[in-house]
């Protein structure tokens, strides 16, 4: 792979200017390798296109040759677009409540539409799918959505249903979930056209975990005072680890992306110049104000260097020797699967890690699933950790539910705090 950063050069960081990472090249070409492939295949047959829940099994459909597109990524395109609102009316006109997931009812809007951001990059509409495969281990709401365009294109839709709350991984779960990978495959059989091949299957298992490693690497280096690598940064690039984990391509982007982290640390640069205060941020990104958040932190000394969103591509537990059992384990492990005791242990250990001086929770109105201080977490974690915390209101995609101005007067104030501590 070309080596696109001149690691010779030097950055000098200067006043409070977020310094963008020079690795934002490589991730656009990744990327952008990753949507012409879906579109010669939506376009010319010449491979097929699955549909997947942005948890669900990449790894099994990459190793049955399926190109494989991620509505969630769409919706979360649709978000940073700020264009949801535009959206969400029509999906709820065809019955949709403006109350449920918001990538939901703005990519059902924007295809009502026949609008997509894809259109700037040559496709005439989203890929067409050929099967619909989901997980439910984040929510319900993704076979609901997934079966929206089901009935609309008359395609198969596959799904795993995974328990939810799970305090403890018990062989009975892992043996539930793994039985349903082994079950959707003759499905998948049939509309691949091919035999699945316990060869590659475990090859995209292999590729997906060492994938997951490296991400794992690159959202530790926050652990490093100043850190090089931040929330708003980790949200653009985890792209790769969600829409190409299985692929060599994740793993290729992720070495460049580690390479330029440790240079950063080598070199003393930070994603926030002057970082002062560290801050942990417990759910949905807010998709429309990414930017203007980045700036208003970088502003307050304030680097965001954890969060529950990007931490949650980590499977690192998947093993080729086991694909089918590891893959199970891996997608029964992830946070938001878990019961609210298993996550409390989890953020604890993670404050510690990060040192943390303190936690944002980001209550999203259409995503209860990971807005975590609905039932009381953050108290019972504030007694054990003595971090002091705050919530806002906002959601992921829909800026309609977030008042920036009453945000940024309690994340300022919070930031005070922070300072007097
Ligand atoms: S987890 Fe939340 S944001 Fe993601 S698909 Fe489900 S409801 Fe939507």
């Amino acid at each position: 792979m070309e080596k696109l950063l001149n690691m010779s050069e030097p950055i000098i960081q200067e006043k409070s200017e977020l310094v963008k990472l020079q690795s934002a090249g490589e991730l656009r070409k990744t990327m952008d390798g990753y949507f012409s492939r879906l579109r010669e295949a939506a376009e010319t047959g010449v491979r097929k296109v699955a549909w997947c829940t942005s948890v669900g099994p990449a790894e099994l459909l990459y190793s049955m040759g399926f190109e494989v597109y991620f509505p969630e990524n769409h919706g979360a395109m649709l978000g940073a677009g700020k264009n949801a609102d535009k959206y969400i009316p029509s999906a709820v006109a065809h019955g949709y409540s403006p109350e449920i997931c918001s990538y939901l009812t703005s990519d059902i809007g924007a295809f009502l539409q026949n609008e997509t951001p894809l259109q700037k990059s040559g496709f005439k509409s989203v890929p067409k799918p050929d099967v619909l495969v989901y997980n439910t281990n984040q929510c319900r709401e993704v076979a609901d959505w997934f079966g929206f365009y089901a009935r609309h294109f008359n395609v198969p839709i596959l799904g795993i249903h995974t328990p939810l709350c799970i305090p403890e991984l018990t062989p009975e779960i892992i043996k539930t979930v793994a039985d349903q990978y082994r079950n959707i495959i003759p499905s998948l059989e049939q509309v691949a056209g091919r035999k699945f091949d316990m060869d590659l299957f475990r090859q995209a298992v292999a590729l997906s975990h060492d994938g997951c490693v490296l991400w794992k690497e690159i959202l530790g280096k926050a652990k490093h005072r100043p850190s090089p690598i931040n929330f708003f940064d980790s949200a653009i690039h985890m792209g790769p680890i969600v829409v190409m984990r299985g692929t060599q391509y994740a793993v290729d982007y992720y070495k460049v992306l580690l390479a330029e982290l440790d240079q950063r640390i080598q070199d003393g640069i930070s994603a926030v110049p002057h970082e002062k205060h560290r801050i942990y941020w417990e759910g949905m990104p807010l998709w429309y104000k990414l930017s203007s958040m980045a700036k208003l932190f970088s502003k307050f000394n304030t680097s965001i260097v954890a969060s529950t969103y990007c931490n949650s591509w980590v499977f690192d537990d998947l093993d080729p020797a086991d694909p089918f059992e590891s893959s199970a384990l891996a997608y029964c492990k992830l946070f938001i699967v878990r019961s609210d005791a298993v996550k409390e242990d989890i953020l604890q250990q993670l404050m510690i890690d990060f040192s943390v001086d303190g936690i944002i929770y980001h209550e999203s109105k259409t995503c209860t699933r990971n807005s975590n201080n609905l039932f009381g977490l953050q108290n019972r974690l504030f007694k054990k950790t003595r971090l002091p915390f705050i919530e806002i209101n906002g959601d992921l995609n829909d800026p309609r539910c977030f008042s920036e101005e009453q945000s940024i007067i309690a994340i300022e104030t919070f930031i005070h705090q922070l300072s007097g501590r």
